[in-house]
């Protein structure tokens, strides 16, 4: 019977003579870079670029590894499974615990500590979501998870109709953020000064349009340049 050590010796041995060495660590290392980059990193779309990327690398690792293997497979498979799963896993589970990161990160507070009509209009659309505030000057909305983020510079800005807009806006990415890819959930859904080509985006609006106005989401947008 084969103990767990004599699986990892004879696993580094195959390894050592494929001479696929150099490549492996060539690739780890990538991964690794990724990774960092995406911990670090404070722009959405950089982290969700380098987050996938260092998924590729790590799977093409894997498939170094694995076609590097001679002797035995076994632990090779079982490191692959086991990587499946919990990456999977953090793929699935992040887009729902993601804005509660994000409430550690901006010091988010619920809007009704100091006005009660955005948190009753969110709840007037039939969404369950919770409207949040946070204390910057840049005029800022997004969305993450179930969860709405306004900056004290956005509600300085604009009136009570253009919030509306803004409100609904971010509403329907909330309402139909199941049915986007996976990967596009990690992404914060935001609010621009320049209307967006992307299609959600654009449904966002039509959305925004129907329940306030037209006038309301230009009138927004318009203040944000
Ligand atoms: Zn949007």
């Amino acid at each position: 019977m084969f103990s767990i050590q004599d699986e990892v010796e004879c696993y580094i041995a195959c390894i050592n003579e494929g001479g696929l060495l150099p490549l492996i660590g060539i690739s780890m290392i990538l991964a690794l870079l990724m990774f960092t980059i995406y911990f670090k990193s404070r722009k959405p779309l950089t982290r969700l670029s380098s987050f996938v990327a260092g998924q590729l690398f790590i799977i093409s690792a894997i498939a170094e590894i694995v076609y590097a293997m001679q002797c035995s497979q076994m632990l090779s498979i079982e490191i692959y499974l086991g990587y499946v799963t919990l990456s999977t896993a953090i793929i699935l589970l992040l887009p729902r615990v993601y804005y509660k990161v994000l409430i550690k990160r901006h010091d988010a507070r619920p809007i009704t500590e100091i006005m009660d009509w955005p948190q009753e209009f969110v709840n007037g659309l039939d969404t369950k979501s919770n409207v949040y505030y946070y204390d910057s000057a840049v005029p800022r909305a997004f969305a993450s998870g179930k969860a709405i983020f306004l900056s004290l510079g956005m509600l300085e800005l604009v009136d009570e109709t253009e919030l509306k807009a803004i409100l609904a806006h971010e509403v329907w990415h909330i309402r139909y953020n199941s049915r986007t890819p996976i990967l596009r959930q990690l992404a914060l859904m935001s609010f621009t000064k320049n209307r967006s080509e992307d299609e959600l985006e654009t449904l966002a609006d039509m959305f925004a349009e129907k329940v306030v106005s037209r006038n309301a989401l230009e009138s927004a947008r318009a203040k944000m340049s």
